[in-house]
């Protein structure tokens, strides 16, 4: 048995993220500035659109998407019940209401049937969430926004990286949020951003992230001269630092090796727990390049343990897990308010009980792996099952 916990997900910070936070604290500029502008460039390149806007959290991303699209009291945004809270939260935020809707149950990504099936005339739009670093399918995603006239935001949070018939997850010509959380696929410890598709767009998510004032603290206070700036709505703080942007500005152009790294890590799992009583991750389809950041399996009735049996289990082996998601539906402040019978989103309901994620990042050794999958067969193998329940 490992002598040591290893942990779920770990951040691999080198030694040039270090000296480029070094390098802000000391030129002065720690807050919103040329770092953050660097990193927007850099990310506008990699995803193949020139409007991204850095934010404090991918959750600060979409309220801000919903924001500028002018969601609010009234209105109902549908999102998938199979997904992290924050998706959901974002929606509330903004004093519309989160339409929860079932997800397909091999995938776990939102069913465009059943998100279609639920528009309203209160409908403003949908947020597909490319859940597990997997795709939605663009084009009937597209087609649904075209043919019914609402909004598209795409919550990427697991997905910077991933692309969909050869074009990167976010060059779809919606609203597209990333997250940079630390156990991300790149991280800036707090921070997210969101594709604009347009320049008014992304002045006003700008604008509205630093307080709603017409010009960014940047421009405010470099040597351009002093200008006067003028508040033009109550707007927000949700700006990123040059600090964080620091350590992005180093991490992304890590992004596709860390991915191609994560993805031999998954073909080994696939090929070593092909024998358990486990449902692997849905096979990756040809056209999409998944972005690898979430590895999770499903217990299989027949593992004669609960999946929450099977985490303590490996928690005793010094393995750590992690549970993505428990879906919405199921967090007692919308099961409560909306009165969801967990029975009427069958799909979400079980992946929830019975999906975990196994340790997945680009610094796992193939003897850390080793070690998740033996500690598996020895839970799980047959023989063992019978003398624990002798
Ligand atoms: C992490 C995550 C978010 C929120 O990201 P933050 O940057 O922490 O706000 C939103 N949606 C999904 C699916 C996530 O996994």
């Amino acid at each position: 048995m490992r002598k040591e916990f290893l942990v779920f997900g770990k951040p691999a910070i080198e030694e040039a993220e270090i000296a480029e936070v070094v390098d802000s604290l000391r030129s002065g500029w720690i807050g919103s500035g040329p770092k953050v502008q660097r990193f927007e460039q850099m990310l506008g390149e990699y995803v193949g659109e020139s409007e991204v806007r850095c934010v404090s959290s991918c959750t600060a991303a979409l309220f801000l998407a919903m924001k500028t699209l002018g969601i609010g009291a009234g209105h109902e945004v549908i999102i998938p019940a199979m997904t992290f809270v924050a998706s959901a939260n974002a929606v509330e935020h903004t004093g519309a209401k989160a339409i929860l809707v079932d997800v397909d149950p091999e995938t776990g990504l939102i069913d465009l049937d059943a998100a279609e099936a639920a528009i309203t005339p209160r409908t403003k739009a949908i947020m597909p969430v490319h859940l597990w670093g997997l795709p939605v399918e663009m084009d009937r995603v597209n087609s649904i926004r075209d043919r019914c006239g609402i909004e598209i935001i795409e919550d990427a949070a697991h997905a910077l990286g991933a692309e969909w018939n050869g074009r990167p997850i976010g060059s779809f010509d919606n609203l597209t949020a990333y997250s940079f959380y630390v156990n991300k696929n790149i991280t800036t410890i707090e921070g997210g951003a969101l594709v604009a598709r347009d320049s008014g767009t992304a002045t006003r998510i700008e604008q509205l992230a630093l307080h709603g004032l017409s010009a960014g603290a940047w421009q405010r206070f470099s040597d351009a001269g002093f200008k006067h700036y003028e508040a033009t709505e109550p707007g927000y703080k949700f700006n990123m630092t040059d600090v964080q942007a620091a350590l992005g500005i180093h991490q992304l152009p890590r992004l596709d090796r860390w991915i191609d790294r994560r993805a031999e890590i998954w073909d080994s799992y696939d090929r070593d727990l092909a024998d358990l009583p486990l449902t692997l991750p849905a096979a990756v389809p040809d056209h999409v390049r998944h972005a690898r950041h979430i590895y999770q399996v499903r217990l299989r009735p027949d593992a004669g343990l609960t999946r929450d049996q099977l985490l303590e289990e490996l928690h005793r082996r010094n393995i750590g897990t992690g549970v993505h998601y428990r879906g919405v539906h199921l967090h007692p402040y919308y099961r409560d308010r909306d009165g969801i019978d967990p029975s009427s989103l069958p799909n979400a309901t079980e992946i929830s009980e019975t999906t975990l994620s196994l340790p997945l990042h680009s610094l796992l050794t193939e003897k850390d792996r080793v070690d998740v999958v033996e500690a598996l067969q020895e839970i799980l193998a047959q023989p063992q099952r019978g003398r624990r329940s002798a």
